[in-house]
């Protein structure tokens, strides 16, 4: 038998799937099996967070599902890549292998490596854009984030999304597959494209609509909470750009726009962050801009210890760190906040932040996660400048007013009074005792003066 490969890395969805597609088209014009391929390879799999290997295997689960209601199934291997598909393409008489391209470093190694010795095709399906179709005029990428933007939106978006299929051609009957481990799901995130979709649709019906102001509110749930489904495909940019630009098209209101737009906006960053990575793949092992890369950084094992458990003492910035823990993804603003306070409040290298944050989040990306620690150092690409310093404080009044996002995450301090439950440590001992929290007892005191830490901070960059 005469076979088609569509080996599956981070696009695990029928809908809108260039390389399912193009997989699809290569199976019929030569009558040939479609093999729908997961690789599990030890290198990349060792190296990912636990949350993210169980959403991971959630979704392969999910993708069977799916395929064999079209008549297919998944088969998935273990081991190295290019050992497995010489293997398959020997036994199966493979002519074409199609396959989602990726940016970070090791799938753009690992990909040159197989197109050496195999027919592999690479298709764009990551981003709406390829990072080198968005170019400056002299050839060179961008590394500021407006013009980017800028340069992306003004050519028109051609490409509209694929359908799913409706059915499928058969995978080989004597293709040994191994088993997929039994996986706990995640409850506030369960894995698969029919989620990913619900979740759009709901969206787009109600929350992008005030978006530019709903997104800051830790308190309210007005983002789309997409991101693990993009992160692993289960929803294409493509569509969710799609889809946007639907509801923009059918509104005059001026918020709505903007709420829309803004969202809109939000999956540029992602393709700029992913565009940073393809050019400079560097970032992943140093600060963007050369002049940041000797910090003079404290090490401290206790402050990292409380900033990764969610014990600072900052009521927003250990709530954020616990919703991390117990859900696997963090607010946006959450992130910036908490990403501030350790590199500048604790003054501790954002690589650690990093790589805690990659270790936890189900939506952990290199090129997003890396962009967003240097962004918040200030030390990347369109940074925010050293000497903006987010105050804690502040940022927990405006954006989780009374204290509900706190509460929902720190239950030590569900009693305190809203005038207090952004700094507790002002409760005099009879208020404490009547919010039942002994601050240093029950809630830690906080771990650092913030004006204090702030001026430390400034001293360490300017110098
Ligand atoms: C320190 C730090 C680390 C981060 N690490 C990651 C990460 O590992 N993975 C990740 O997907 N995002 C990361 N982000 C970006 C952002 O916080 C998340 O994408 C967002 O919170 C996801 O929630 P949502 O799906 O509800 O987003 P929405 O607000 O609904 O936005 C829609 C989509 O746009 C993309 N997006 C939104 N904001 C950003 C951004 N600032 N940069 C890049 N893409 C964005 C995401 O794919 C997101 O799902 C990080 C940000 C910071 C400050």
């Amino acid at each position: 038998m005469q076979a088609i490969i569509w080996w599956i890395r981070r696009d695990l969805r029928i809908g809108d799937n260039p390389a399912l597609y193009g997989a699809i088209q290569a199976a019929l014009a030569n009558g040939r099996a479609l093999i729908p391929l997961f690789i599990e390879d030890p290198k990349l799999w060792h190296a990912t967070a636990t949350p993210r290997q169980q959403f991971l295997h959630a979704g392969l689960q999910a993708l069977n599902q799916q395929l064999q209601l079209l008549g297919s199934r998944l088969v998935v291997c273990r081991g190295d890549a290019l050992a497995i598909l010489k293997q398959l393409v020997e036994e199966y008489s493979v002519h074409a292998i199609y396959a989602e391209e990726d940016y970070s470093p090791y799938a753009q190694q690992r990909d040159s490596r197989i197109r050496n010795e195999l027919p592999l095709h690479l298709v764009t399906g990551l981003v709406v854009r390829h990072p080198l179709t968005i170019l400056k005029s002299d050839g060179t990428p961008y590394t500021v984030f407006t013009p980017f933007s800028k340069a992306w939106k003004a050519v028109p978006i051609k490409r509209i999304p694929l359908p799913a299929p409706d059915s499928l051609a058969p995978s080989p009957a004597d293709i040994s597959c191994v088993d997929l481990a039994a996986v706990q799901g995640n409850s506030n995130f369960p894995a698969g494209e029919t989620e990913a979709n619900k979740r759009l649709e709901n969206f787009l019906h109600g929350p992008i609509l005030s978006y530019a102001e709903g997104r800051n509110r830790m308190d309210l749930d007005g983002t789309s909470s997409l991101s693990p489904y993009l992160r692993f495909g289960m929803l294409s940019a493509v569509q969710a750009y799609h889809q946007a630009q639907n509801v923009l098209n059918q509104t005059f209101d001026t918020t709505e726009r903007s709420g829309i737009e803004t969202w809109i906006n939000e999956l540029i960053w992602r393709e700029f962050y992913l565009s940073i990575l393809y050019h400079f793949p560097n970032v992943l092992k140093e600060a963007f801009q050369p002049k940041y890369r000797n910090i003079p950084w404290r090490t401290s094992q206790a402050d990292l210890h409380a900033w990764q458990q969610g014990c600072t003492g900052y009521p927003i910035v250990d709530a954020s760190m616990r919703q991390l823990l117990h859900s696997g993804w963090m607010h946006n603003r959450g992130r910036m906040i908490t990403a501030s306070f350790l590199v500048k409040d604790l003054l501790i290298n954002w690589q650690a932040g990093e790589d805690w944050f990659m270790g936890h989040l189900l939506d952990g990306d290199p090129a997003s996660n890396n962009g967003g620690w240097q962004w918040t150092a200030g030390t990347g690409t369109d940074a925010a400048p050293y000497f903006r310093i987010f105050n804690p404080i502040l940022q927990s009044k405006k954006f989780d007013p009374l204290g509900d996002f706190i509460r929902r995450w720190i239950p030590e301090l569900k009693n305190v009074p809203v005038r207090y439950i952004h700094e507790p440590w002002l409760m005099n001992p009879q208020e404490q005792a009547a919010a039942n929290c002994t601050i240093g007892k029950d809630y830690p005191s906080p771990i650092v003066e913030h004006g204090a830490a702030r001026e430390r901070a400034l001293q360490a960059y300017r110098a």
